[in-house]
């Protein structure tokens, strides 16, 4: 009986809040020093490719449209000249958008 009433009294009201607590202050502390030191890291590693990427994008967009291709005025993607399917003031149009 006496350690009936003893347990129970003990667990609900000490042991358990203060548990708690003392859990959750040293959790965020340390998610926050592990997030510190991965962001560099991953700037780092997305600095790399992105810059790549980007400089394919504009050697793409500045690559001139060859003797044999046009660009297609309705969608702007440059196109052989076998798929032009009209022209209107100068202006191409694809198979495509021309339907
Ligand atoms: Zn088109």
């Amino acid at each position: 009986m006496a350690q009936d009433y003893d347990a129970p009294r003990g667990t609900d009201d000490g042991s358990e809040t203060i548990p708690l607590e003392g859990l959750n202050a040293p959790r965020e502390g340390a998610r926050t020093a592990v997030m510190e030191l991965d962001e560099p890291d991953l700037v780092d590693g997305f600095d790399l490719p992105g810059a790549d990427l980007s400089g394919i994008e504009l050697t793409v967009e500045v690559v001139p449209v060859q003797a044999d291709e046009f660009t297609c005025m309705s969608c702007f993607l440059v196109r052989h000249r076998t798929q032009k399917a009209t022209e209107k003031n100068g202006l191409s149009y694809c198979a495509d958008c021309e339907g």
